[in-house]
């Protein structure tokens, strides 16, 4: 789960880590309020969405005057931004965040995350923080330092004054730095943080050290655990489709492509995709509806994959073990009354019930094509979504 910038500075302000003093917001009321409520002229207004690259993106924006906080705020809410992790479609920006700007002598990076290969956290720092830290990070890599902690150990004081030295801080800015870093560690764990990463860490022009953004991400199965964190989950945010899917049991993922999938289980759910791709076609999505998905689930799911106006064509691939094919069949053509399918769907359904499944789809009428194998499916929702161009 991947939380909004400011539910995250929210999180290390309890910490009492320095964040910069502000609040998110809806609208432009909301957005005037907070700012005369912050009293300081230069402010900054950020979109608040689950991607990266908002500053490049145009979805920060430094303003002083109330004029400039009215007029970027009715303009970037309720806008698509596209950033470089958006991919084309951009996200829909429901809120954003009004706070105070702050001074900025050096931006500095700070990330703490999670190393599978080597059972390690890993902490990656490097003095060059900032917009460009991909482009630091692929033509001078020497300028990214990674300190690997034992999780078992937990963080050593000796790693703490290394990571400090490697972020340039030196004498007073050391003992700062040295408490801010065993602080973010703790957060890190005692949330179950799959990454906490601050870019830009500031200091500024009177040695204060300032966590101006942060991009936060809890591990899922770690939520049961953590009730507070799970309610932070805006799940009134339909701009974001994945949030809306996990609420319904799915698990769904946004591509590029023109081909909405349907399929239970993620293996066969990365089949469908491979073969689609395989004869020439683009999947829309991955989207595992699970093992044993109702009706509604099933509608839901539907309506999920017409969030993305590029579905040309949608192609269900269901294999019926726990899930029995008569249920799929129930949802598919519930959904077709509800969501009101206006694009080819091609069926390839296998496993348990499949007879009374086909019989069901072939006495709805429904315009429903049908396949037989993996190959057979793929090649006619191509041919389909082809023709239907
Ligand atoms: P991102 O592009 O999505 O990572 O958004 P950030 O919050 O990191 O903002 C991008 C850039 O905008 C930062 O690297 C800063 O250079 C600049 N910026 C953001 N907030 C402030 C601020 O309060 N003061 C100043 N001076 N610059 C800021
Ligand atoms: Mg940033």
């Amino acid at each position: 789960m991947k939380l909004y910038e400011y539910q995250a500075k929210e999180i290390l302000h309890k910490y009492n880590i320095n964040v910069p003093k502000g609040e998110a917001v809806t609208d432009v009321e909301g957005a005037t309020k907070i700012y005369n409520q912050l009293g300081t002229e230069r402010c900054v207004i950020k979109s608040q969405v689950l991607a990266g690259g908002r500053g490049k993106g145009g979805g920060v924006r430094i303003v002083n005057t109330l004029e400039e906080v009215k007029d970027y705020t009715s303009k970037i809410i309720g806008s698509h931004l596209i950033t470089s992790q958006t991919g084309e479609k951009g996200v829909l920006v429901n809120k954003v965040l009004v706070a105070e700007a702050i001074d900025i002598k050096k931006e500095l990076y700070l990330a703490i995350s999670i190393d599978r290969s080597a059972s390690k956290i890993t902490i990656i720092s490097s003095t060059e923080g900032g917009t460009e830290i991909e482009e630091v990070s692929s033509k001078t890599p020497h300028k990214i330092f990674k300190e690997q902690i034992n999780p078992l150990l937990g963080i050593r004081n000796f790693q703490v004054r290394q990571i400090a030295i490697n972020l340039g801080l030196t004498g007073p800015l050391l003992t700062k730095a040295s408490s801010l870093l065993k602080t973010l560690f703790k957060i890190f764990v005692e949330n179950d943080c799959s990454l906490l990463e601050i870019n830009p860490l500031v200091l500024t022009p009177d040695d204060e050290i300032v966590a101006l953004d942060i991009k936060m991400e809890i591990d899922d199965n770690a939520l049961f655990r953590h009730k507070d964190l799970l309610e932070m989950k805006d799940i009134s945010d339909t701009g974001n489709v994945e949030n809306v899917a996990t609420e319904a049991g799915l698990s769904y993922i946004g591509l590029d492509g023109n081909i909405g999938c349907l399929v239970n289980g993620a293996g066969l759910a990365m089949a469908t995709m491979d073969i689609i791709k395989l004869y020439g076609g683009e999947p829309a999505n991955f989207l595992d509806v699970g093992g044993d998905a109702p009706v509604e689930r099933i509608t839901t799911a539907f309506e999920i994959i017409f969030t993305d106006p590029h579905v040309a064509g949608v192609l269900v691939n269901i294999f019926g073990g726990i899930m029995k094919c008569d249920i799929v069949a129930e949802g598919i053509i519930h959904a077709i009354e509800k969501v009101d399918i206006k694009v080819p769907l091609v069926v390839r359904l296998e496993g348990t019930n499949v007879e009374i499944a086909r019989k069901m789809l072939n006495d709805s009428k429904l315009n429903i094509i049908f396949a037989d194998s993996m190959k057979d499916a793929s090649e006619k929702i191509i041919k389909a979504v082809n023709e239907n161009k």
